[in-house]
């Protein structure tokens, strides 16, 4: 097998999104390090918006999550609440 190894643990930046209004599917490249809100279906011209509680349309309806979301990292999300607590506690 020659599967090709990055750096990070293996992000698969290709993911499958599927149209929930018509069901027409295409696979797209992913941004690493962005993520994709907006969506428009090549098919049906709707344009695909992620589901509440999901950062990005590949993580509502692609076949694999974004990339920040494999590698477990905070991405553009809107929760600023979930801030991890390695940060430096200043007293
Ligand atoms: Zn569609």
């Amino acid at each position: 097998m020659t599967r090709r190894q990055n750096s990070h643990s293996a992000l698969i930046l290709d993911s499958v999104l599927t149209c929930p209004h018509c069901g027409h599917s295409k696979r797209e490249d992913m941004p690493v390090d962005a993520c994709q809100f907006f969506y428009e279906c090549e098919s049906c011209k709707t344009l695909l918006r992620p589901q509440p509680g999901d950062c990005c349309v590949f993580c509502s309806f692609g076949s694999v999550k974004c990339p920040p979301v494999q590698a477990q990292r905070q991405c553009c999300g809107e929760g600023l609440g979930a801030i991890p607590a390695d940060r430096p506690q200043v007293t």
